[in-house]
């Protein structure tokens, strides 16, 4: 271990790629109480279109990769390079550090070894990310990248297509290519390449929410955004334990309220009235936070999360289907918790654990899960 130390992106050794050959992430180290970006950021580039996107955006960065300098001060060239480094197959770990730093130049809260909440790092990374994307020219940015990068078709998984300061040898098995020939055979990695915001494409949802007057019945629609749906987990205030599913939860969170005092403009006076909301516009990650009630007295509530097919209602008669691909789960209080991030890849689940990567099969009923990235699925 002790080798690696000082070491930004930590290489691994020829026995150790073998013995390592099986596992398809690396992890990422912790700097000091930066699980909380660490396990965002090994979700985040577990997401297919974001790996699609990074990987044929892939500027190899001369010099010291963990120095935020290299990067122009950019959070997304940055992240690209991260998120290569991850899938590349040559790492054991890698650093977070130019993150960090780059996104604490705007949030000083990020600056110090203090503990954060992983959930609002995410919104914040995300929110850079898609101001980065908007301003930036993506033919300015891919300009130093090879023409053979360059071109929209997906790759087919051969390593000959590509070419990279640091590209996996031929022996060694890169679960990266295998899974990039997955997301060429639905053609979405072209379809990212030219994405005007990878982000707001993505990760964006539109919740519908209808005010109906009680008298009348005529309604009122407004529509909010979401990158992420903050979904509260109702207490069970009792000692034994009875899980909850995510759907109730879901449910519960979109269910009918009445209010008193609602304006109507046809009946031209105050009425009760009841609100309800749908979700509008299904984005193709939904990004679910729980929030729990933490409370001394009694266990924390076990939320039942499913690995496939969660069912998001978003019409009357429609329905859609999500399968889980990351989650991130934490334990203890927020400034002295700890977050890890759960990660589906070819249909095996690896826990990162900051810089350990280890096979584990999650526990679907769970007191600490805390933010699921959900895929939809392609019908
Ligand atoms: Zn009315």
């Amino acid at each position: 271990m002790s080798k690696y130390v000082g070491r930004l992106f930590s290489p691994r050794d020829d026995h150790v790629k073998k013995f390592f050959s099986n596992y398809p992430i690396c992890g990422i180290r912790n700097l000091g109480n930066t699980c909380f970006i660490s396990s965002v950021l090994q979700s985040l580039a577990n997401t297919q279109q974001i790996r699609s996107y990074c990987y044929h955006h892939y500027n190899p960065i001369k010099g010291r990769a963990g120095d935020k300098s290299v990067y122009h001060g950019s959070l997304l060239n940055a992240f690209i390079n991260l998120t290569n480094a991850i899938w590349s197959g040559n790492y054991r770990f890698v650093t977070s550090l130019a993150i960090k730093d780059i996104v604490s130049e705007t949030h000083p809260q990020y600056k110090g070894k203090e503990q954060n909440d992983a959930h609002e790092f995410l919104l914040i990374f995300l929110e850079i990310l898609e101001k980065e994307l908007n301003t930036k020219d993506i033919n300015d940015f891919s300009s130093s990248i090879s023409p053979q990068l360059l071109s929209p078709i997906p790759c087919r998984g051969t390593i000959k297509t590509y070419s990279r300061e640091t590209s996996p040898s031929k022996e060694y098995y890169s679960p990266f290519e295998v899974e990039m020939n997955e997301i060429g055979s639905d053609d979405s990695s072209s379809d990212y390449y030219f994405s005007k915001n990878l982000i707001s494409d993505v990760f964006r949802g539109r919740i519908k929410r209808v005010t109906e007057c009680s008298i009348c019945h005529s309604s009122s629609e407004t529509f909010e955004e979401f990158i992420s749906l903050s979904v509260p987990v109702p207490q069970w205030y009792s000692n034994e334990t009875h899980p909850i599913s995510l759907e109730s939860c879901i449910e519960l969170f979109l269910h009918y309220e009445n209010v008193e005092d609602w304006y109507c403009e046809e009946c031209n006076q105050k009425r009760k009235a009841k609100i309800y909301s749908t979700i509008n516009d299904i984005p193709k990650v939904l990004i679910i936070q729980l929030v729990r009630i933490y409370s001394k007295k009694y266990p924390t509530q076990q939320v039942l999360f499913p690995l496939n097919d969660l069912v998001v209602q978003t019409s009357p008669n429609h329905f859609d289907f999500y399968d889980l691909y990351s989650f991130i789960t934490h334990t203890g209080s927020l400034s002295k918790g700890h977050y890890i991030s759960w990660n589906r890849v070819l249909d095996q689940w690896y826990c990162c654990n900051d810089e350990n990567v280890s096979q584990s099969k999650p526990n679907t009923s769970s007191d600490t899960v805390y933010i699921l990235f959900y895929k939809r699925k392609v019908s």
